[in-house]
């Protein structure tokens, strides 16, 4: 038996009588860029999410970029961020023109640290960016005390965590913005690219508006110097559909974790997820620590069965930062 590490295909026969009829309405609407489908879409997610508005973005990296342009950050401005993560947390930091500073996170949840954050905060620090890493939710109290007390904005990456709860509350309503991905391998995802911002800030929702489209509010009038950033019909269609089934899918996902939970061999070489008592992750990964990993996943391969390693190089020691590469010491 083969176990793939994700099959991507196994939404799309599950529900595929749906799909097919979503994907015929939306093509008969004669009707592919903001439209109905993105309208109702983003009510929908913001209304799931719990936050006053949604904007459909193009990706989840540009979801993050928007929201640090639209926040006034640039040239010259720190925003913090965790050392482990995917790059493109990183990557909407520095499109924007200002410094990912990395921080270090806690070894039990992988997540940001909070008691770190305030060593790495200096005067050009502008804001916080939480990762909800492998669909675990971040320490959000402890990042928003932080903010607080040094007037910083929060910026959620929740691009793995899409239904995931904090103290009861979803993410994406936990900072002043949060990005989505809706990349297909995420736990919301759409047949192709897909992003979105959620937030409860009216202001930064108008800039946004205008970045992801040409800095454009009326058509030929431009006020700004915009982006092309739009979440297609199409994949809009598709992601209400899928919406519905999320609480669902998240579901089944923790009955698969809980049986890892239970079966997995506890010992001194293989350190589980932990889950806080605060946190109802969504286990976008089920990701484990143990020293000898590669004998360990030689030998799962053996047996039909993927792994992946999330992530092999941190951002730190990337080419893309060759000139933070000096860092592996203090973030081992
Ligand atoms: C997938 C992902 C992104 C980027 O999303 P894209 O839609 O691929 O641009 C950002 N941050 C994290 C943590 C991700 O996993």
């Amino acid at each position: 038996m083969k176990v793939p590490f994700l099959d991507m295909k196994a939404p799309y026969l599950e529900l595929q009588e749906e799909i097919d009829l979503v994907y015929r309405r939306v093509m008969d609407s004669g009707w592919y860029i903001l439209g109905k489908e993105v309208e109702a879409f983003e009510a929908e997610f913001a209304a799931y999410c719990g936050t006053k508005y949604c904007i459909g973005v193009g990706n989840g990296l540009d979801a993050l970029h928007l929201i640090v342009r639209a926040m006034g950050i640039g040239a010259g401005d720190e925003v913090i961020v965790p050392a482990n993560t995917y790059i493109a947390s990183w990557l909407g930091v520095s499109l924007a023109g200002a410094i990912p500073i990395p921080v270090e996170p806690d070894e039990k949840t992988h997540n940001i640290n909070p008691q770190q954050i305030e060593a790495a905060i200096t005067e050009r620090t502008q804001a916080i960016m939480a990762v909800h890493l492998y669909g675990q939710p971040a320490d959000m109290d402890g990042i928003n005390a932080i903010a607080q007390q040094y007037n910083l904005m929060v910026i959620e990456d929740a691009a793995q965590a899409h239904g995931a709860k904090y103290k009861g509350k979803r993410v994406g309503s936990l900072g002043n913005a949060a990005g989505f991905s809706f990349y297909p391998t995420k736990n919301l995802a759409a047949f192709g690219d897909g992003g979105a911002i959620t937030t409860n800030d009216g202001d930064l929702v108008d800039k946004i508006r205008l970045l992801r489209n040409y800095g454009s509010r009326v058509k030929y009038e431009n006020e700004i110097q915009g982006y092309n950033s739009r979440l297609d019909e199409v994949q809009a269609a598709f992601l209400r559909m899928k919406l519905a089934k999320l609480d669902d899918w998240n579901a089944r996902r923790a009955k698969v974790a809980q049986k890892y939970l239970d079966c997995l061999i506890k010992n001194s070489n293989l350190t589980l997820p932990f889950v806080p008592e605060w946190a109802e992750p969504v286990w976008h990964l089920f990701v484990v620590n143990l020293p000898q990993r590669e004998i360990v996943r030689q030998q799962l391969r053996e047996a039909g069965i993927d792994t992946l390693i999330h992530y092999p190089i941190p951002p730190h020691l990337s080419s893309a930062y060759s000139d933070r590469n000096g860092n592996q010491v203090i973030f081992p």
